[in-house]
């Protein structure tokens, strides 16, 4: 009897709204944690420090020495859709800054407490300010909510605490904290790899071991040696392709055929942006196969630059998908170079052997 009576059409209230959205940018603290780390890099720093606990679902913490916050943006900072970075929309197929659409602070502030410590050059302070939902809340009941001066340097701490506090059943889905602190490393492991001339630390809250620890002046290959092992640091080839034709650059380092592991492992970044790809995974697995034992996979490090207005990184709300044009040709193009490099190495670690 009640097929013919539609329930009606409602708006959802602001706050839903706002908390389905921060669900979607943010599932796990990983998330939330790319999020700050790209802030930090877009506002030039050159020394991240990032701090976690229990996962990053109790804290996580990052301090920079970036150029800071203007106390007077600082009532906007957590709005949603407030940004320094994008005016147009077409601004968005030359956008050089990782973020572009003013969400993740937002986001972050409906769904957990989160403290912004920040100082810019010209400011003879640094000024200390707590938000939820989306805007200005008192430290403690019956205080302004105003931002305060407060001792520091320059560049800006961000305090994410009780991740997930007011969305229970997403709290509840976590299961162990050391899985998402594994996330946490391999995330800042990847920044830590690609941002040459920045320093990056990464640790559990009260350990004094440092999870990631990379010097702002290591090379690469430094990075990759501190990051993953010298095991597969000693057995790497410089990578470097491009074509005019499908506008774009590539370059990296690839394990050599005498390398192999059980799981590849792919760092793929795309107009600097760490992203997953499996049409390129797979392509670089079938290039591999010819030179590796079964069952062995590579070790891939690999820095894509593509024309920006080739790319649509407005697919995937984590970003962590890109689109681009000529995939297949870039592709082949690069497992070509593959080949080409496992095939010269190959054939003179063969002579050695056999020497
Ligand atoms: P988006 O990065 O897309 O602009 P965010 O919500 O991540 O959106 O950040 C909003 C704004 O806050 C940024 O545009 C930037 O101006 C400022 N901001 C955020 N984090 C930092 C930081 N670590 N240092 C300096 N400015 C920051
Ligand atoms: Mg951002």
């Amino acid at each position: 009897p009640t097929i013919n009576a539609p329930r009606r059409i409602q708006a959802l209230s602001q706050d839903v709204v706002n908390k389905i959205a921060a669900g979607e940018i943010i599932v796990a603290p990983v998330h939330a944690l790319k999020e700050l780390v790209e802030n930090a890099v877009d506002a030039g720093s050159t020394s991240l420090e990032i701090l976690a606990k229990d996962g990053g679902l109790k804290l996580l913490q990052i301090t920079d020495n970036g150029h800071g916050i203007h106390k007077d943006d600082m009532a906007l900072l957590c709005e949603r859709f407030t940004t320094s970075k994008l005016k147009t929309f077409d601004d968005l197929t030359s956008i050089g800054t990782y973020g572009f659409r003013g969400e993740a602070l937002a986001s972050i502030s409906h769904i957990a407490h989160l403290t912004v410590t920040t100082k810019t050059q010209d400011s003879s302070c640094a000024w200390k300010a707590q938000y939820g939902d989306g805007k200005l809340v008192p430290t403690k009941p019956g205080q302004s909510a105003e931002p305060k001066p407060t001792a520091g340097r320059q560049g800006t701490q961000i305090t994410v605490e009780d991740l997930f506090y007011n969305v229970p059943t997403r709290r509840r889905a976590f299961r162990s904290a050391s899985e998402e602190y594994a996330k946490i490393l391999d995330l800042v492991g990847r920044y830590a790899m690609h941002c040459s001339n920045v320093a990056f630390s990464c640790k559990k809250a009260g350990e004094s071991t440092l999870g990631i620890s990379v010097p702002a002046n290591a090379t690469t290959l430094d990075r990759i040696r501190q990051i993953h092992s010298s095991a597969v640091a000693n057995e790497l080839i410089e990578f470097q392709t491009e074509s005019d034709r499908w506008g774009f650059k590539a370059e990296g380092h690839i394990s050599n055929a005498n390398y192999s592991v059980k799981r590849t492992m792919l760092l793929l970044f795309i107009n600097h942006r760490s992203v997953e790809s499996s049409a390129i995974k797979k392509a670089i697995e079938q290039t591999y196969a010819q030179f590796l034992p079964k069952g062995g996979h590579p070790f891939i490090y690999l820095s894509l630059e593509i024309e920006p207005h080739r790319v649509d990184v407005n697919v995937h709300p984590t970003k962590r998908e890109v689109n681009f044009l000529y995939e297949d040709e870039i592709i082949e193009t690069i497992c070509d170079e593959v080949r080409a490099r496992l095939g010269k190495v190959d054939t003179s670690r063969t002579f050695m052997t056999q020497s």
